[in-house]
């Protein structure tokens, strides 16, 4: 019988990329806060033809757009900025594929850090390419190690799915993106600031389908941060939703 070993909602995460190493790697953290809340994660590797990944993530009930490197900016029509970070087009362009075919079948989606970038230039959006130099913030968006602290606030949109899910208004968030959201893409809508303004979250404007995305790192915050699993949850909720209206 297909899937009978596993009743748990799965989801797929999009690997990231080690140029030196010539390598695909993950992230434990994201993998654990999923299994942490009966989800079972599956790493993807790159490589895959566009249109083999519509087949793939029928076999999934979520998607995870991880963090990572920067975007190409050639993605919203951009030249490089002298402080462009690396970036590495196999993997903008699969994930850009994976969202699209995700979309396409309303598949929960949840972006972290470079998630949230990616989905913004895939739908049209625009990004900072390099905040220090473009967006000039009192704010400490690039904070050092350990990540399971607050390095800046965030103020919540009373009618955004966060400030419903965690009723509340604001809360203190991790921070550690190169980039950041200069011209929100269409589809969405930003549903949480930082006190200099950038986009802190967005959330997708079509309400049958399940799309969040986060600037900051909830994977390092959960476990002393209560909220960061919250939000988690409310995506595993949804993909649990979508498997068992597909079966
Ligand atoms: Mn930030």
């Amino acid at each position: 019988m297909k899937h009978k070993f596993l009743h748990k909602p799965r989801i797929l995460l999009s690997a990231l990329w080690d140029a030196k190493l010539q390598s695909y790697w993950m992230l434990p953290a994201y993998c654990e806060l999923l299994m942490k809340l009966g989800a079972a994660p599956f790493i993807l590797p790159l490589g895959y033809e566009a249109q083999e990944l519509g087949a793939i993530l029928d076999e999934y009930d979520g998607l995870l757009l991880c963090g990572g490197d920067d975007l190409n900016p050639a993605l919203y029509g951009e030249a490089p900025h002298p402080e462009l970070g690396r970036f590495y087009d196999p993997r903008d362009l699969q994930e850009i594929e994976l969202l699209r075919a995700a979309m396409a079948r309303k598949l929960p989606v949840f972006g972290i850090c470079r998630g949230l970038q990616l989905i913004n230039a895939a739908l049209g959006g625009t990004l900072y390419q390099d905040l220090p130099s473009q967006f000039r913030s009192e704010v400490n968006h690039h904070m050092d190690e350990p990540y399971d602290r607050v390095s800046h606030e965030i103020q919540l949109s009373e009618d955004g799915l966060l400030a419903q899910l965690l009723e509340t208004n604001h809360i203190g968030v991790n921070s550690c993106h190169h980039q950041g959201i200069k011209d929100l893409a269409e589809p969405l809508r930003c549903i949480a600031r930082a006190a200099d303004g950038l986009c802190e979250a967005a959330q997708g404007r079509d309400e049958d389908h399940y799309l969040l995305a986060v600037q900051w790192h909830p994977e390092f915050m959960h476990e002393k941060f209560a909220q960061s699993g919250t939000i988690l949850t409310s995506f595993v909720h949804a993909a649990k939703a979508y498997r068992e209206a597909r079966s």
